[in-house]
């Protein structure tokens, strides 16, 4: 049996072949588990998907890309996410569904002017976003994006305080992000961490990854903030609860976050008792690595896809 960790690292190393991005992008066969994880290719197919989850949750849309090439790829991102914000308006679902974005699609990954070129076009999206009366959070990626990303997110704040961030609990430097962001208003979504990162930056045994999350939720759950706390495992919600309870937090000053497709029925049970729940719902052609770092996270995850594979063969 493959370790958990080894077949992280494994995936998330072919999710940057060019090669297996080819034949799984390429296979009809794929098509019924990246159906699990993502919500579709279009803004039509997303904001159906959005409506039905919304009725007991609320939803986090996010438009799928990183990394992109050009200033041109950055300006077609831009115009999905406000094709998306007008949708939501039109359709009344605003208030329910914000949008998440990842600064690797805005620019930041580009060789000239990465951060100016990614603030510029979020702000874009976070105009969109309060001209319907929404949010957007802007999510984590790897440890070499951190410093750029809070700054960014805190230019961002400066004009739209209700922006989100995003903390990985498996960095080690967490726990004082955590305390410079647990501020009044401040919307921090906090996780594990979907990335292979060194030993030098990032716990990489589980027990102190989850460890260090505990150290954090305590930290978030006392300030005066909102913690969005983004796990499916059930000790860590159990604990967010119990912390947001002693810190005397009503329902509705703290989230349970999920993705879609990943325990679906407890985040309907969740709901059903009262929890603030949200899902994380991907869209669009661009699902290669998203879909990766899903699989990489569940050994049954491959071994349904084999499955599918061979059943299908
Ligand atoms: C709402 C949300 C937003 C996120 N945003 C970011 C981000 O911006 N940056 C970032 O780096 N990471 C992000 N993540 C991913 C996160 O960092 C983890 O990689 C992922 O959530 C798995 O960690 P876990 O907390 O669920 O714990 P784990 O210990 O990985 O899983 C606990 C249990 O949950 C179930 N489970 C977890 N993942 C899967 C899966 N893929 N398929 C099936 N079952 C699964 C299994 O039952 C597993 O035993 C986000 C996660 C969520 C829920």
């Amino acid at each position: 049996m493959l370790d958990s960790g080894v077949l992280r690292s494994v995936m998330l190393a072919a999710s940057r072949s060019p090669g297996i991005r080819r034949m799984v992008e390429g296979s009809r066969l794929t098509a019924p588990i990246v159906g699990r994880f993502v919500a579709g290719t279009t803004v039509d197919e997303v904001v159906a998907v959005a409506r039905r989850i919304a009725t007991d949750r609320l939803v986090t849309i996010d438009y799928l890309g990183e990394d992109v090439g050009d200033k041109a790829q950055v300006e077609v991102g831009v115009a999905a996410y406000l094709t998306l914000l007008r949708r939501l308006g039109e359709e009344g679902l605003a208030e329910r569904v914000e949008v998440s974005v990842k600064l690797s699609a805005l620019g930041q990954s580009l060789p000239t002017d990465p951060d100016k070129i990614a603030l510029h076009a979020a702000r874009q999206i976070c105009e969109g976003a309060e001209a319907v009366g929404t949010t957007v959070t802007v999510d984590m990626e790897d440890h070499t994006t951190t410093d750029a990303t809070l700054a960014t997110v805190r230019d961002l704040r400066a004009d739209y305080p209700w922006v989100g961030a995003v903390l990985q609990s498996q960095l080690r430097r967490t726990e004082a992000d955590c305390r410079d962001l647990a501020g009044p208003g401040s919307r921090v979504r906090l996780c594990k961490g979907a990335y292979d990162e060194p030993a030098a930056v990032a716990f990489r045994r589980r027990e102190d990854v989850d460890a260090s999350f505990v150290r954090c939720l305590k930290v978030l759950m006392a300030g005066s903030g909102l913690p969005m706390v983004a796990t499916h495992d059930p000790r860590l919600v159990a604990i967010a609860r119990f912390l947001a309870d002693r810190n005397a937090r009503t329902t509705d000053r703290y989230e349970l976050q999920m993705l879609h497709g990943v325990r679906p029925r407890a985040q309907v049970a969740l709901a059903a008792e009262g929890q603030t729940v949200r899902v994380y719902l991907p869209y669009g052609t661009q699902w290669f690595g998203y879909f990766m770092r899903r699989l990489g996270e569940r050994p049954a995850n491959l071994a349904f896809l084999a499955r599918s594979l061979v059943s299908r063969g």
